[in-house]
């Protein structure tokens, strides 16, 4: 059969991006399972943000032989992915390097690719260095057993391979350049893959099987490489962009504070307020139905996004205070565990629905994952959102936890509740009544 090959890769095109989208539906449709919070607002300040950090990767290169190396991998990605386009053509009409006609211009395109290819392969093997041989130690913390642990791995030996393949189909294809077959018209240039040409046999049967079978090994393992994405903390990135744009723009440490609860703090401190005074009427969208998150629905779309989008690299947690002293909490381990749960919970939405979710929920929340002793661990300070390559912000997810611990479960440590019920009774945290504070200073 004379088009079977280009049927057959109609199919996988079909699959490959069928699935992709599947999977994309299933990640929009979880992440709207947040809370709704406007992140509209300056909108030339946010693309400023999304161009400087996400896409000129800014933060990624205060570590820099890390920056320098993912931003040869990130360019490799974007770049090499170009030929991915001939690849299509080429597979749906029967056509070989199609765009070989752009001439003088081709040869540049596939230099540059061949070259980076070579850099990204050296990248890809200096990053599993780092990892496996020299253990940097955020990448061996206890959060990074298992999945975690080997899904890093797993991306590093598809990226090899995907070079190896993309490096070696070129050299196949220049050998039989030489050799004058058809049709492998004599076109590109292969500064890296001619040096393997020696590697190959030169029996024009055996090259051309080479060269067919990296080609589509190499178009397979692209496919399979875009859906492994959603599974994977590679979703990072696709999502690196939009969660850079909706990234929080206020001053760090200023808190979303609750107007309903703004209003009584500021009824309690003012000392004109009449306590016996008819209450205003209170606007019932002010007062919320839960203080805090207990569970990821209760948290923003925008901290669900987060936790697809984080990378695990590990930097919040090496720079947490808490974590540095030997305390349970983990800022990486707390966006993973939320991402695990809103899979948990998209598992259920898939067997059952959304309503039944929204009805019954599935017996599970996040309370279940995240400890009391890595929430009331969190100092505050800020450093893991400073420190994160894509503004990812761990404790605002900390603070909303804090939030439904103590204003609907009154289960804070014994400490914090002392000191709220001496605000309560003596408008200071000590334990002295308010006529005796300046006792002090007759001792
Ligand atoms: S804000 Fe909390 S979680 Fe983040 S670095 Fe500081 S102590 Fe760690
Ligand atoms: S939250 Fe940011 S810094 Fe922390 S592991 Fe995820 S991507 Fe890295």
């Amino acid at each position: 059969m004379p088009y079977l090959s280009n049927i057959l890769f109609a199919i996988l095109l079909v699959a490959g991006i069928g699935f992709f989208i599947r999977n994309v539906k299933k990640l929009i449709r979880n992440i709207k399972m947040g809370k709704n919070i406007d992140r509209n607002d300056r909108t030339s300040e946010r693309w400023k943000n999304m161009i400087y950090i996400a896409l000129g990767q800014s933060k990624m290169v205060k570590r820099p032989i890390a920056g320098v190396l993912h931003i040869i991998v990130y360019l490799g990605f974007l770049i090499i992915n170009i030929e991915v386009i001939e690849i299509v053509i080429d597979g749906l009409f029967g056509t070989h390097r199609v765009f070989s006609y752009a001439g003088r211009l081709y040869n540049v395109l596939i230099a540059s690719f061949e070259i980076l290819a070579l850099l990204v392969l050296i990248s890809v093997i200096i990053f599993w260095i780092r990892r496996i041989i020299l253990r940097i130690p955020r990448f061996w913390n206890k959060e990074m057993t298992s999945w975690p642990k080997n899904d890093a791995l797993n991306i590093l030996y598809f990226e090899m391979v995907l070079m190896c393949l993309f490096l070696f189909m070129n050299s196949a294809d220049y050998s039989l350049q030489q050799l004058q077959i058809e049709p492998y018209a004599q076109v590109g240039s292969f500064p890296i893959s001619r040096y393997l040409a020696i590697l190959l046999p030169q029996n024009v049967n055996t090259l051309i099987i080479i060269e067919q079978v990296c080609w589509w090994l190499h178009i397979i393992g692209i496919f399979v490489f875009l859906n492994y994405l959603y599974y994977s903390k590679h979703l990072h990135i696709l999502l690196a962009f939009p969660n850079t744009y909706f990234a929080n723009l206020n001053a760090l440490g200023k808190f979303d504070n609750l107007a309903s609860v703004t209003n009584e703090v500021k009824l309690m401190l003012d000392p004109n307020a009449d306590p016996y005074a008819t209450p205003e009427e209170t606007d019932s969208n002010d007062v919320p139905d839960k203080f805090g998150a207990s569970d990821v629905t209760d948290l923003s779309w925008v901290n669900l996004l987060n936790a697809y989008s984080c990378t695990e690299c590990g930097r919040c947690t090496s720079v947490c205070p808490a974590n540095i002293t030997g305390k349970e909490l983990s800022p990486r381990a707390i966006m993973m565990k939320t991402r695990d749960r809103i899979e948990e919970m998209g598992k259920f939405i898939d067997n059952n629905s959304i309503e039944d979710f929204k009805e019954k929920g599935d017996g599970k929340s996040l309370l279940s994952t995240i400890s009391n002793e890595e929430i009331w661990a969190c100092t505050s300070c800020n450093a893991c959102v400073t420190e994160c390559p894509i503004s990812i912000d761990p404790l605002s997810i900390i603070v909303d936890l804090r939030r439904y611990l103590v204003m609907e479960q009154s289960s804070a440590p014994n400490e914090l509740n002392m000191m709220l019920t001496n605000i309560e009774n003596n408008g200071a945290p000590w334990q002295y009544n308010q006529m005796d504070r300046l006792n002090w200073k007759d001792e």
